[in-house]
């Protein structure tokens, strides 16, 4: 479901193939990967070339992350290695499957589809891209991107400044902020939690 998905997503954005930032993510990616006991999945990791501070995960392995968010993060590669690791928390838990056979179930039930595919039945490909998670989802993904993070040699305090930049550019626009935010709100429970990870787990660097 998850490939079908993705072959939505990539006729519907355009995706960064031969840039400097469409490398960086896969060979940080690639690292993550190098450092997590789940290797059987085939993660791919890639930019979308859109504007929207975001990031999302398919199903079975494919990780997304928009131009908006790469430029939010500048030369980071710490942050980005956790928000990278936070999505691949998300397909290692399996917590977008569990939403979309969640949809999936709801949507059939409600209106059977004769012909369904899966983009009909999951809502399209913005949809997928909004799955909102719960906030124990959220917190168990921060939990394994700090570890693959810290496993594949990254500063875990990377997510943490990455916080701290999405809660500033929130507070300066208002509203409902960065795309990213929305669907992983940014409580001061999540930080804490983030901050006790790291402690708690001796993840912080050069430990
Ligand atoms: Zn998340």
């Amino acid at each position: 479901m998850g490939k079908e998905i993705s072959r939505q997503v990539e006729q519907e954005y355009h995706i960064e193939t031969a840039t400097p930032d469409a490398d960086r993510v896969r060979k940080i990616g690639q690292a993550l990967v190098d450092h997590m006991d789940k290797r059987d999945v085939p993660y791919t990791f890639k930019v979308i070339d859109d504007r929207a501070i975001n990031a999302f995960s398919l199903p079975g392995g494919p990780v997304y992350v928009y131009r908006g968010l790469l430029d939010l993060m500048g030369n980071d590669d710490d942050s980005l290695a956790c928000v990278l690791g936070h999505e691949c928390g998300h397909i290692n838990a399996r917590h977008a499957a569990k939403q979309i056979s969640s949809q999936y179930a709801t949507t059939l039930l409600l209106f059977p589809i004769p012909n369904p595919t899966v983009a009909n039945l999951a809502g399209g490909v913005t949809e997928i891209a909004r799955l909102k998670y719960s906030r124990d989802d959220e917190y168990e993904a921060d939990r394994r991107g700090l570890s693959y993070a810290h496993y594949a040699h990254y500063d875990t305090s990377g997510l943490l400044h990455f916080f701290d930049k999405l809660s500033r550019m929130e507070k300066r626009e208002g509203g409902t902020g960065p795309e990213w935010l929305q669907d992983h709100p940014l409580t001061k429970a999540r930080i804490d939690k983030a901050k006790s990870i790291i402690d708690h787990h001796d993840y912080r660097y050069g430990q």
